[in-house]
């Protein structure tokens, strides 16, 4: 019954009001990619860079990065496609990158702190990824992975536009750079949420242990509160604000992510249309009725268990 309700809404995210919520998707290899290209999405909200890197003993060469990068932005062509930079490290370690033997590397070296030892790595992947974009017709935006401080945040954009690119963007996965939303968003154009990350050091739940999988849970009230500050601070600074961890393409919590202020849902191809359909289902009021439902609830199973029970469904 649900199926058949959202098959019968297309086009841009919006609310029943008309407020708008891009619906992006994630892209993450090569394969897949049509599939993705092809379904109603307004673009990526998450490429994926690692594949390129992974299993293998060095850095791809120019060339084949520039090839694997335009392959994507032609798929997308007239559409947003936003990039993350290698996120190298912790859950995706790579041999010729990343610190053998670091204790702790979750908060080891990895993600954009990998260009502390190896700038030149990031370096030629945004000259490919420049090349790539001028090659092609996407709207292409670059964002950093594990950044920390605003200072990183402008660093970042500065490479980014140095090496032909217009907009540059920060991750939010570090409480400290949630905390200092604000700040980060004024250092460059945009911010992306990846909530896998987030909810992972706000609960200083390690995501690779299954054991703590309730702790990591996007719908404890101590990440959506850290979120709620994060997406505000931004929009006070007029920046768009996105999430594209796993959590955004659940439908009831892409309402609460609507009424926290987000303003893009990146997910797989596959869940836009349940989560096109819960949005054009209730006003942006009622989404905010439903983030404050949330956010004021003791524990994760219990916000979860309100929203879905007061959200409407059909
Ligand atoms: C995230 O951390 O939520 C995210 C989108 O990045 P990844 O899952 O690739 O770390
Ligand atoms: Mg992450």
């Amino acid at each position: 019954r649900r199926r058949s309700a959202a098959a019968a809404h297309t086009g841009p995210g919006r609310t029943a009001d008309g407020h708008a919520v891009k619906l992006l998707v994630n892209v993450g290899a090569a394969r897949g990619l049509q599939a993705a290209a092809d379904a109603d999405s307004e673009g990526v909200g998450l490429f994926r860079t690692e594949f390129l890197f992974l299993d293998r003993a060095g850095e791809p060469d120019h060339a084949e990065q520039v090839a694997a990068y335009r392959a994507v932005f032609e798929a997308f062509a007239g559409r947003r496609v936003v990039v993350r930079t290698l996120d190298a490290g912790a859950d995706k370690p790579l041999g010729f990158v990343t610190v053998p033997g670091e204790a702790n590397p979750a908060l080891g070296v990895r993600g954009l702190r990998t260009a502390r030892r190896h700038p030149g790595l990031l370096d030629r992947q945004l000259a490919a990824l420049a090349e790539a974009a001028r090659a092609t017709g996407a709207d292409v935006w670059v964002m950093a992975p594990m950044v920390s401080l605003p200072a990183e945040a402008a660093d970042f954009a500065a490479r980014v536009r140095e090496a032909g690119l217009p907009t540059a963007g920060a991750m939010l996965e570090v409480p400290a750079a949630a905390l200092r939303a604000g700040a980060l968003a004024s250092a460059c154009d945009f911010l992306s949420v990846g909530t896998n990350d987030l909810a992972q050091y706000v609960m200083a739940a390690d995501r690779m242990n299954g054991e703590l999988a309730d702790l990591l849970d996007p719908w404890q009230p101590a990440v959506l509160e850290l979120l709620r500050q994060a997406a505000t601070a931004a929009r006070a600074e007029d920046r768009p604000v996105g999430v594209c961890g796993e959590s955004a393409s659940d439908p009831a919590m892409a309402l609460v992510l609507a009424g926290l202020g987000v303003t893009s849902l990146s997910m797989a191809p596959v869940c836009l249309p349940e989560v096109r359909a819960a949005l054009r289902r209730h006003t942006l009021a009622e989404c905010q009725d439903l983030a404050a439902r949330a956010l004021a609830a003791p524990d994760a199973a219990t916000a979860h268990a309100e929203v879905q029970a007061a959200a409407r469904w059909e």
